[in-house]
């Protein structure tokens, strides 16, 4: 069977990388958290105090970009992709609160943007590839066969995301999540570069009441609808 591109982008915390990794594995594709790579950026730049009270140091970050190495590697028991970072496994650093609140103006600035989307095409070239983000229908791969753009209301985003943190023993606020998710759809649907915004043919999949399961259905469907085509 012809092997296709799907793209799944939205707001934050609405399970988007739930379907995506539950999809690639169903079809036997590759799976790619395109947020993780914007994460592990961010972790770089904290790391290194780009982060100043006079905002962030983009010369410096600039500069480095060409040696900021980022990988997915399987691990060998939940065979779930691991972010690392220049080599050093940051799957768990960059899903607290720390890196969550500084991503979002990352994530803004053209150089970094160029980059990554660079390497997530070259990722994605042979296709039989599910990638999830906020532009990889409209600007990393505007010609994939299924586009899929996922909303949920922010307050069940907000609890979902409070769910994961404390079921992994990292502290958490609840409030502290809603403000932060609400903070990151407004700076992720305003920024100047590739805002995230649903492509014209995606298909909307509002799941605020979906369970799993029903979406894991619904979303082979549209899998098979499309590949038989
Ligand atoms: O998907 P996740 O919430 O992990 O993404 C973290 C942040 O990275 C988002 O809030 C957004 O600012 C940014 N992002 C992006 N483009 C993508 C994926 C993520 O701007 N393709």
């Amino acid at each position: 069977m012809k092997k296709i591109t799907i793209a799944i982008d939205g707001f934050s915390s609405c399970g988007k990388s739930t379907m995506a990794k539950d999809l690639a594995r169903a079809v036997g594709y590759i799976y790619i958290d395109s947020g993780a790579m914007y994460r592990a950026v961010t972790l770089y730049s904290l790391r290194k105090g780009y982060f100043t009270p006079e905002g962030i140091d983009t010369e410096a970050l600039e500069k480095d970009m060409p040696a900021i190495d980022i990988s997915f590697r399987l691990d060998p028991e939940t065979h779930l992709p691991q972010t690392c970072l220049n080599g050093e496994n940051v799957e768990r650093e960059i899903r607290g609160m720390e890196v969550s609140s500084h991503v979002s103006p990352i994530a803004a600035l053209g150089f970094v943007r160029r980059a990554l989307v660079r390497l997530q095409q070259e990722m994605g070239k042979a296709k039989g590839i599910v990638m999830d983000g906020r532009d990889i229908g409209t600007a990393v791969f505007p010609d994939a066969e299924l586009k899929i753009f996922v909303t949920a209301s922010p307050e069940i985003r907000a609890q979902r995301r409070y769910d994961e943190l404390k079921a992994k023993g990292q502290p958490a606020s609840y409030e502290d999540i809603l403000k932060n998710v609400q903070e990151r759809d407004y700076i992720d649907q305003h920024r100047e570069v590739s805002p995230l915004r649903k492509a014209d043919d995606a298909l909307l999949l509002d799941n605020s009441l979906l369970t799993i399961e029903e979406q894991k259905a619904w979303l082979l469907e549209q899998f098979k609808r499309v590949t038989k085509g």
